[in-house]
């Protein structure tokens, strides 16, 4: 299905469901980046805090992947077409209701997910 077939088949209304990204499985692949029709994506450098949340197994693929993840930086722009989860080669994208989650600059809060 082309990327502007499913634009067209997306929530009319902007962040009613939003991404959250597993910080233990991002590992900036950008897939999520390419797909969204919304640009709601960016590959980022996590912050220290982010970094402490993180399991060993975490840390260690940050480290691989040069302490770069994704970041739902315009989140409210998401449309849930869910195209970012299922092009996501880690499984790590999942939307969940908007009123779930804080977000702010850098991006959706849910807490780290462990997984
Ligand atoms: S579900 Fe994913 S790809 Fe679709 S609009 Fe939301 S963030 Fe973008």
């Amino acid at each position: 299905m082309s990327t502007q077939r499913q634009k067209l088949q997306c929530d009319k209304q902007a962040g009613r469901m939003v991404p959250v990204i597993n910080r233990n499985r991002c590992e900036a692949k950008a897939d999520c980046v390419s797909v969204c029709p919304y640009q709601v994506f960016e590959i980022t450098t996590l912050s220290v805090a982010e970094r402490k949340e993180l399991s060993l197994a975490g840390r260690l693929k940050l480290l691989v992947h040069g302490g770069m993840q994704a970041r739902a930086l315009r989140a409210d722009a998401c449309r849930a077409c869910g195209l970012c989860v299922r092009s996501c080669p880690e499984k790590a994208i999942t939307l969940v209701a908007r009123e779930a989650v804080s977000s702010s600059k850098d991006g959706i809060h849910p807490g780290v997910h462990h997984a």
